[in-house]
């Protein structure tokens, strides 16, 4: 009944984007003039419900809500409730997201005790000034409260920075020693060239064999086996005695050992979060009332997930890889 791809990957990690909508708009992940999904499209919670129970049923064991920004989504916590019953039976070992931090202060509590133990909070700089520049719309405090009530309420936090060359990468030393002092791991983050956005993204590429080679000057990081179901590959901090990450889908291809698949809020499913060949669940889910149609169209979709991505930053390549913002399919 498991879901193993045409490269004998199983596929047991689903990503749910719930909204394409944020109250954010980092300049990286979105143009400040953005035209969202039309919310006629959208599926309901129930239907989102339906459609990640039968991915569950179909072997998966992670899930992560994401969005956009999944804290904004109307009535999120209904959803994040019913799904916490397979959590109950057993049958997901977890259920997380990814935030932007803005709306936790408001929901940390509720999460927990939905049985959601680590998220990811997205937060590129400690400078209040830097923050708002980068957010568009954000404010730093309100995200710091918002760590702080979460890990109050005893969700693991995990940090998630992007690296963006003249914005962060002086910061970063900081940022980590920040992040480790509080008992945060921190994973570091290429850009990926995925959607139109106002600047040029060659402008913000940073490598992190860069990030790496830098904070080598003043860390002892040591490579370890640590694994989160992600693509991070981490190493430790001597320094700190805490645990940094890099995602490098740039500069290190990590597809060979790809375990995900992403899912919209319109019920599309994206099989590689670099390509455009999508399949389309609505249809499916809402042709009947039992799973059938829908289960045979996951398998279809599954056996075509592709080999990899071909993402490209240069001056010579100013399209993005894939039309679609990550805000569509998610982190
Ligand atoms: N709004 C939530 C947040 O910011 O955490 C969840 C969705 S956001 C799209 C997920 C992650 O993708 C964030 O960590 C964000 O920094 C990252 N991201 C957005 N656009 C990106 C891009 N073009 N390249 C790399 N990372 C990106
Ligand atoms: Fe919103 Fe997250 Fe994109 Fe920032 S990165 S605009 S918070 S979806």
């Amino acid at each position: 009944m498991n879901m193993i791809d045409p490269f004998g990957r199983t596929i047991s990690y689903l990503r749910v984007s719930v909204t394409d909508r944020c109250d954010f708009r980092c300049t990286y992940c979105m143009a400040e003039d953005m035209a969202f999904l039309p919310k006629k499209d959208l599926l309901s919670l129930e239907e989102l419900d339906r459609l990640t129970t039968v991915f569950v049923e179909k072997g998966v064991k992670k899930l992560r809500l994401t969005g956009g920004e999944p804290l904004v989504r109307k009535n999120i916590m209904h959803l994040v409730r019913q799904i916490s019953r397979h959590l109950e039976s057993g049958a997901l070992e977890e259920l997380t997201l990814t935030t932007n931090g803005s709306q936790l202060s408001r929901f940390a509590a509720e999460l927990a005790d939905c049985g959601v133990r680590r998220i990811n909070v997205s937060l590129d700089t400690l400078d209040a000034q830097k923050f708002h520049t980068i957010t568009r719309w954000g404010h730093l405090d309100r995200v710091m409260a918002g760590i702080d009530t979460a890990q109050a309420a005893g969700l693991k936090i995990k940090i998630n920075a992007v690296a963006l060359k003249g914005f962060n990468d002086a910061e970063l030393p900081e940022l980590m020693r920040w992040a480790h002092g509080r008992g945060m791991d921190l994973t570091v983050i290429e850009t990926m060239p995925m959607g139109e956005i106002d600047e040029d993204r060659t402008d913000q590429y940073l490598p992190l064999s860069l990030v790496r080679a830098g904070l080598e000057r003043q860390f002892t990081l040591t490579d370890i086996p640590y694994k989160t179901g992600g693509p991070a590959r981490y190493v430790e901090v001597a320094e700190t005695g805490g645990r940094l990450g890099f995602i490098t889908p740039m500069t290190h291809n990590f597809c060979e050992s790809c375990n995900r698949v992403r899912l919209t809020c319109t019920g599309t499913l994206y099989m590689c979060l670099g390509q455009d060949d999508a399949a389309d669940l609505r249809a499916p889910l809402r042709a009947s009332e039992g799973n059938e149609l829908l289960s045979n169209a996951i398998d279809e979709a599954i056996g075509r997930k592709p080999k990899g991505h071909d993402f490209i930053i240069d001056r010579n390549t100013r399209r993005p890889a894939v039309s679609r913002h990550m805000s569509v399919t998610g982190g």
